[in-house]
Protein backbone atom coordinates (compact mmCIF):
# COMPACT_ATOMS: atom_id res chain seq x y z
CA UNK A 1 0.00 0.00 0.00
CA UNK A 2 1.57 2.90 -0.84
CA UNK A 3 1.52 5.69 1.99
CA UNK A 4 1.45 9.37 1.49
CA UNK A 5 1.71 12.89 3.64
CA UNK A 6 -1.51 14.20 1.36
CA UNK A 7 -3.89 12.98 -1.31
CA UNK A 8 -5.78 14.86 -3.05
CA UNK A 9 -8.71 13.85 -4.94
CA UNK A 10 -9.43 16.10 -8.26
CA UNK A 11 -7.06 17.46 -10.53
CA UNK A 12 -8.45 20.92 -11.30
CA UNK A 13 -6.97 24.24 -10.68
CA UNK A 14 -7.66 23.54 -7.41
CA UNK A 15 -6.15 20.33 -7.38
CA UNK A 16 -3.18 20.44 -9.33
CA UNK A 17 -2.07 23.66 -7.80
CA UNK A 18 -2.54 22.23 -4.58
CA UNK A 19 -0.76 19.24 -5.71
CA UNK A 20 2.58 21.05 -6.78
CA UNK A 21 2.53 23.43 -3.55
CA UNK A 22 2.48 20.29 -1.10
CA UNK A 23 5.14 18.76 -3.27
CA UNK A 24 7.14 21.85 -2.90
CA UNK A 25 7.10 21.96 0.58
CA UNK A 26 8.56 18.76 0.68
CA UNK A 27 4.91 16.49 1.12
CA UNK A 28 4.90 13.23 -0.55
CA UNK A 29 1.43 14.15 -2.39
CA UNK A 30 -0.68 11.66 -4.42
CA UNK A 31 -3.06 13.18 -7.26
CA UNK A 32 -6.46 11.39 -8.01
CA UNK A 33 -8.46 11.85 -11.12
CA UNK A 34 -11.32 9.89 -12.29
CA UNK A 35 -10.97 10.98 -16.12
CA UNK A 36 -8.20 10.22 -18.27
CA UNK A 37 -6.54 14.06 -18.57
CA UNK A 38 -5.69 16.43 -15.58
CA UNK A 39 -6.87 19.58 -15.59
CA UNK A 40 -10.52 19.65 -14.63
CA UNK A 41 -13.28 21.24 -15.90
CA UNK A 42 -11.24 24.33 -16.44
CA UNK A 43 -8.81 22.79 -19.14
CA UNK A 44 -11.23 20.46 -20.28
CA UNK A 45 -14.65 21.65 -20.80
CA UNK A 46 -14.28 25.26 -19.43
CA UNK A 47 -11.59 28.06 -19.07
CA UNK A 48 -9.30 26.59 -21.49
CA UNK A 49 -11.36 25.43 -24.89
CA UNK A 50 -13.88 28.41 -24.50
CA UNK A 51 -11.46 31.05 -24.89
CA UNK A 52 -9.73 28.69 -27.75
CA UNK A 53 -13.16 28.83 -29.63
CA UNK A 54 -13.56 32.46 -28.85
CA UNK A 55 -9.99 33.42 -29.82
CA UNK A 56 -11.11 31.59 -33.71
CA UNK A 57 -14.72 33.11 -33.53
CA UNK A 58 -13.00 36.97 -33.16
CA UNK A 59 -10.30 35.97 -36.07
CA UNK A 60 -13.79 35.08 -38.21
CA UNK A 61 -15.71 37.93 -37.03
CA UNK A 62 -12.52 40.21 -37.85
CA UNK A 63 -12.10 39.04 -41.40
CA UNK A 64 -15.67 39.45 -41.88
CA UNK A 65 -16.57 42.93 -40.39
CA UNK A 66 -13.25 45.34 -39.78
CA UNK A 67 -10.36 43.95 -42.75
CA UNK A 68 -12.08 45.52 -45.53
CA UNK A 69 -11.59 49.31 -43.28
CA UNK A 70 -7.80 48.18 -42.89
CA UNK A 71 -7.75 47.51 -46.50
CA UNK A 72 -7.60 44.11 -46.51
CA UNK A 73 -9.76 42.23 -48.66
CA UNK A 74 -11.08 38.94 -48.40
CA UNK A 75 -13.42 36.66 -50.77
CA UNK A 76 -14.78 32.95 -50.22
CA UNK A 77 -14.58 33.81 -46.04
CA UNK A 78 -16.57 30.91 -44.37
CA UNK A 79 -16.24 29.61 -41.47
CA UNK A 80 -14.80 26.04 -40.76
CA UNK A 81 -16.04 24.86 -37.54
CA UNK A 82 -14.78 21.23 -37.60
CA UNK A 83 -11.47 22.50 -37.58
CA UNK A 84 -12.26 25.24 -34.81
CA UNK A 85 -13.13 22.69 -32.58
CA UNK A 86 -10.13 20.20 -33.91
CA UNK A 87 -7.77 23.70 -33.04
CA UNK A 88 -9.21 23.76 -29.73
CA UNK A 89 -9.05 19.98 -28.63
CA UNK A 90 -5.06 20.82 -29.58
CA UNK A 91 -5.33 23.38 -27.29
CA UNK A 92 -6.76 21.32 -24.38
CA UNK A 93 -4.13 18.37 -25.11
CA UNK A 94 -1.27 20.90 -24.65
CA UNK A 95 -2.45 22.25 -21.64
CA UNK A 96 -3.20 19.41 -20.06
CA UNK A 97 -0.02 17.37 -21.38
CA UNK A 98 1.45 20.50 -19.19
CA UNK A 99 -0.03 19.50 -16.10
CA UNK A 100 0.95 16.21 -16.21
CA UNK A 101 4.68 17.01 -17.05
CA UNK A 102 4.77 19.52 -14.22
CA UNK A 103 3.16 16.61 -11.83
CA UNK A 104 6.07 14.63 -12.88
CA UNK A 105 8.62 17.04 -12.67
CA UNK A 106 7.21 17.82 -8.84
CA UNK A 107 7.31 14.30 -7.86
CA UNK A 108 3.58 14.18 -7.52
CA UNK A 109 2.52 10.81 -8.20
CA UNK A 110 -1.07 10.29 -10.37
CA UNK A 111 -3.82 8.05 -9.96
CA UNK A 112 -6.46 7.57 -12.39
CA UNK A 113 -9.65 6.81 -11.30
CA UNK A 114 -12.50 7.47 -8.62
CA UNK A 115 -11.06 8.33 -5.45
CA UNK A 116 -13.71 7.52 -2.43
CA UNK A 117 -13.00 7.62 1.44
CA UNK A 118 -12.79 3.90 3.31
CA UNK A 119 -11.94 5.92 5.89
CA UNK A 120 -10.25 9.47 6.83
CA UNK A 121 -6.69 8.18 6.38
CA UNK A 122 -7.52 5.81 3.92
CA UNK A 123 -8.45 6.43 0.07
CA UNK A 124 -9.63 3.92 -2.67
CA UNK A 125 -9.07 4.87 -6.10
CA UNK A 126 -11.40 2.61 -8.43
CA UNK A 127 -10.01 2.78 -12.06
CA UNK A 128 -12.07 2.05 -15.68
CA UNK A 129 -11.21 -1.58 -15.64
CA UNK A 130 -12.42 -2.30 -11.44
CA UNK A 131 -8.76 -2.21 -10.70
CA UNK A 132 -8.71 -0.68 -7.16
CA UNK A 133 -5.60 0.77 -5.14
CA UNK A 134 -5.34 1.73 -1.77
CA UNK A 135 -3.77 4.58 -0.90
CA UNK A 136 -2.83 5.42 3.40
CA UNK A 137 -2.32 9.10 3.89
CA UNK A 138 -2.11 11.96 6.59
CA UNK A 139 -4.14 14.29 4.75
CA UNK A 140 -7.08 14.76 1.94
CA UNK A 141 -7.73 17.47 0.06
CA UNK A 142 -11.00 17.28 -1.80
CA UNK A 143 -10.66 19.51 -4.92
CA UNK A 144 -13.74 17.81 -7.03
CA UNK A 145 -15.21 20.92 -8.12
CA UNK A 146 -18.79 21.00 -9.50
CA UNK A 147 -20.71 19.71 -12.50
CA UNK A 148 -23.40 22.34 -14.70
CA UNK A 149 -27.01 22.76 -12.77
CA UNK A 150 -30.20 22.33 -13.95
CA UNK A 151 -33.71 23.31 -12.64
CA UNK A 152 -36.43 20.19 -13.44
CA UNK A 153 -38.04 20.98 -16.67
CA UNK A 154 -35.23 22.08 -18.57
CA UNK A 155 -32.76 18.38 -18.28
CA UNK A 156 -30.22 18.47 -21.22
CA UNK A 157 -30.67 15.79 -23.78
CA UNK A 158 -27.33 16.81 -25.50
CA UNK A 159 -28.91 17.10 -28.78
CA UNK A 160 -30.57 20.11 -28.78
CA UNK A 161 -31.10 21.12 -25.03
CA UNK A 162 -27.09 21.30 -24.56
CA UNK A 163 -24.45 22.28 -21.75
CA UNK A 164 -21.80 24.41 -22.01
CA UNK A 165 -19.63 20.98 -22.39
CA UNK A 166 -21.71 20.22 -25.73
CA UNK A 167 -21.36 23.74 -26.83
CA UNK A 168 -17.48 23.19 -27.12
CA UNK A 169 -17.90 20.59 -29.74
CA UNK A 170 -21.08 21.20 -31.78
CA UNK A 171 -20.65 19.67 -34.94
CA UNK A 172 -22.56 22.56 -37.22
CA UNK A 173 -23.27 26.42 -36.48
CA UNK A 174 -26.66 26.52 -35.31
CA UNK A 175 -29.01 28.61 -37.06
CA UNK A 176 -30.46 30.09 -33.53
CA UNK A 177 -29.36 29.69 -29.99
CA UNK A 178 -31.53 30.61 -27.02
CA UNK A 179 -29.23 30.56 -23.75
CA UNK A 180 -30.79 30.49 -20.50
CA UNK A 181 -28.88 32.85 -18.13
CA UNK A 182 -26.77 35.69 -18.80
CA UNK A 183 -23.72 34.50 -16.87
CA UNK A 184 -20.20 34.27 -18.30
CA UNK A 185 -20.60 31.06 -19.34
CA UNK A 186 -23.36 31.54 -21.41
CA UNK A 187 -22.27 34.71 -22.79
CA UNK A 188 -19.08 33.59 -23.64
CA UNK A 189 -20.42 30.64 -25.67
CA UNK A 190 -23.68 32.83 -27.00
CA UNK A 191 -20.40 34.93 -28.27
CA UNK A 192 -18.61 32.54 -29.90
CA UNK A 193 -21.94 31.08 -31.93
CA UNK A 194 -23.12 34.59 -32.32
CA UNK A 195 -19.84 35.40 -34.47
CA UNK A 196 -20.34 32.33 -36.49
CA UNK A 197 -23.28 33.92 -37.50
CA UNK A 198 -25.98 32.54 -35.38
CA UNK A 199 -28.85 33.96 -33.76
CA UNK A 200 -28.63 34.06 -29.79
CA UNK A 201 -31.35 35.19 -27.77
CA UNK A 202 -30.48 35.14 -23.65
CA UNK A 203 -33.29 34.25 -21.36
CA UNK A 204 -32.22 35.75 -17.75
CA UNK A 205 -33.78 35.80 -14.47
CA UNK A 206 -32.29 38.95 -13.21
CA UNK A 207 -33.12 42.25 -14.65
CA UNK A 208 -29.59 42.29 -16.32
CA UNK A 209 -26.73 40.12 -17.50
CA UNK A 210 -23.71 39.14 -15.20
CA UNK A 211 -26.21 40.34 -12.55
CA UNK A 212 -23.52 39.01 -9.70
CA UNK A 213 -21.36 41.60 -10.78
CA UNK A 214 -21.18 45.61 -10.90
CA UNK A 215 -24.28 46.77 -12.69
CA UNK A 216 -22.26 49.53 -14.55
CA UNK A 217 -20.37 45.87 -16.22
CA UNK A 218 -23.89 44.51 -16.90
CA UNK A 219 -24.92 47.56 -18.81
CA UNK A 220 -21.62 47.98 -21.08
CA UNK A 221 -21.75 44.60 -21.64
CA UNK A 222 -25.36 44.65 -22.96
CA UNK A 223 -24.57 47.43 -25.42
CA UNK A 224 -21.58 45.44 -26.53
CA UNK A 225 -23.32 42.05 -27.44
CA UNK A 226 -26.45 43.85 -29.01
CA UNK A 227 -23.50 45.51 -31.16
CA UNK A 228 -22.55 41.62 -32.45
CA UNK A 229 -26.50 40.74 -32.86
CA UNK A 230 -27.38 39.18 -29.17
CA UNK A 231 -31.44 39.44 -28.03
CA UNK A 232 -32.21 39.55 -24.55
CA UNK A 233 -35.51 38.69 -22.48
CA UNK A 234 -34.70 39.97 -18.87
CA UNK A 235 -37.16 39.69 -15.64
CA UNK A 236 -38.12 35.87 -17.34
CA UNK A 237 -38.11 32.41 -15.45
CA UNK A 238 -37.70 29.50 -17.41
CA UNK A 239 -40.25 26.87 -16.75
CA UNK A 240 -39.72 24.33 -19.11
CA UNK A 241 -37.41 23.14 -22.50
CA UNK A 242 -38.90 20.70 -24.50
CA UNK A 243 -37.10 19.16 -27.56
CA UNK A 244 -39.79 18.73 -30.09
CA UNK A 245 -37.29 16.76 -33.16
CA UNK A 246 -37.11 19.42 -35.74
CA UNK A 247 -36.96 22.43 -32.64
CA UNK A 248 -36.89 23.36 -29.19
CA UNK A 249 -39.61 25.14 -27.01
CA UNK A 250 -38.73 27.03 -24.32
CA UNK A 251 -41.89 28.62 -22.43
CA UNK A 252 -41.09 31.62 -19.47
CA UNK A 253 -42.63 33.56 -17.38
CA UNK A 254 -41.84 37.17 -17.50
CA UNK A 255 -41.60 38.84 -14.53
CA UNK A 256 -42.75 42.63 -14.41
CA UNK A 257 -41.49 43.85 -11.02
CA UNK A 258 -41.97 47.81 -9.31
CA UNK A 259 -40.17 49.10 -6.94
CA UNK A 260 -41.86 51.41 -4.36
CA UNK A 261 -40.30 52.88 -1.31
CA UNK A 262 -42.42 54.36 1.61
CA UNK A 263 -43.37 58.05 1.94
CA UNK A 264 -40.82 58.12 5.33
CA UNK A 265 -37.75 57.25 2.62
CA UNK A 266 -37.75 53.92 5.14
CA UNK A 267 -36.31 52.30 1.89
CA UNK A 268 -39.19 49.21 2.12
CA UNK A 269 -39.14 47.27 -0.97
CA UNK A 270 -42.16 46.38 -1.97
CA UNK A 271 -42.00 44.28 -4.83
CA UNK A 272 -45.74 43.14 -7.03
CA UNK A 273 -45.05 40.22 -9.39
CA UNK A 274 -47.06 40.02 -12.24
CA UNK A 275 -46.81 37.17 -14.48
CA UNK A 276 -46.97 36.88 -17.97
CA UNK A 277 -46.07 33.87 -20.36
CA UNK A 278 -43.60 33.84 -23.03
CA UNK A 279 -43.04 31.06 -25.60
CA UNK A 280 -39.50 31.07 -27.26
CA UNK A 281 -39.06 29.04 -30.28
C1 LIG B 1 -17.33 26.98 -20.32
C2 LIG B 1 -16.62 27.42 -19.05
C3 LIG B 1 -15.76 28.51 -19.09
C4 LIG B 1 -15.09 28.91 -17.92
N1 LIG B 1 -14.25 29.98 -18.00
C5 LIG B 1 -13.62 30.40 -16.89
C6 LIG B 1 -12.70 31.50 -16.94
O1 LIG B 1 -12.50 32.10 -17.99
N2 LIG B 1 -12.09 31.87 -15.81
C7 LIG B 1 -12.30 31.21 -14.61
O2 LIG B 1 -11.72 31.59 -13.59
N3 LIG B 1 -13.14 30.16 -14.52
C8 LIG B 1 -13.80 29.74 -15.64
N4 LIG B 1 -14.64 28.66 -15.57
C9 LIG B 1 -14.83 28.00 -14.26
C10 LIG B 1 -13.68 27.03 -13.95
O3 LIG B 1 -13.62 26.02 -14.93
C11 LIG B 1 -13.88 26.41 -12.58
O4 LIG B 1 -14.03 27.44 -11.64
C12 LIG B 1 -12.69 25.55 -12.19
O5 LIG B 1 -12.49 24.52 -13.13
C13 LIG B 1 -12.90 24.95 -10.80
O6 LIG B 1 -11.73 24.25 -10.48
P1 LIG B 1 -11.75 23.04 -9.44
O7 LIG B 1 -10.37 22.54 -9.35
O8 LIG B 1 -12.44 23.46 -8.22
O9 LIG B 1 -12.70 21.93 -10.11
P2 LIG B 1 -12.71 21.23 -11.53
O10 LIG B 1 -11.96 21.98 -12.53
O11 LIG B 1 -14.15 20.90 -11.82
O12 LIG B 1 -11.92 19.88 -11.28
C14 LIG B 1 -12.41 18.87 -10.47
C15 LIG B 1 -11.81 17.57 -10.94
O13 LIG B 1 -12.11 16.58 -9.98
C16 LIG B 1 -12.38 15.35 -10.64
N5 LIG B 1 -13.15 14.52 -9.73
C17 LIG B 1 -14.38 14.77 -9.22
N6 LIG B 1 -14.74 13.79 -8.35
C18 LIG B 1 -13.71 12.90 -8.34
C19 LIG B 1 -13.46 11.66 -7.63
N7 LIG B 1 -14.33 11.18 -6.76
N8 LIG B 1 -12.31 11.02 -7.88
C20 LIG B 1 -11.40 11.50 -8.76
N9 LIG B 1 -11.56 12.66 -9.42
C21 LIG B 1 -12.70 13.35 -9.22
C22 LIG B 1 -13.15 15.80 -11.89
O14 LIG B 1 -13.11 14.79 -12.89
C23 LIG B 1 -12.37 17.06 -12.28
O15 LIG B 1 -11.31 16.74 -13.15
C24 LIG B 1 -15.31 28.21 -16.71
C25 LIG B 1 -16.16 27.09 -16.67
C26 LIG B 1 -16.82 26.70 -17.82
C27 LIG B 1 -17.73 25.49 -17.78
Amino acid sequence: MSTYDITIIGSGPGGYVSAIRCAQLGFKTALIEKYDTLGGTCLNVGCIPSKALLDSSEHFHNAKHNFAEHGIEVSGLKANLEQMINRKAEVISQTCNGIKFLMDKNKVDVHYGLGSFVDKNTVKVTDKDGKETILSTKNVIIATGSKPNFFPGMEPDKKRIITSTEALKLSEIPKKLLVIGGGVIGLELGSVYARLGSEVEVIEFADSIIPTMDKALGKELTRVLKKEGFKFNMQHKVQSVTNLGDKVVLKALLLFQTFTQSEMLLKVQCWRTKLKKKVFM
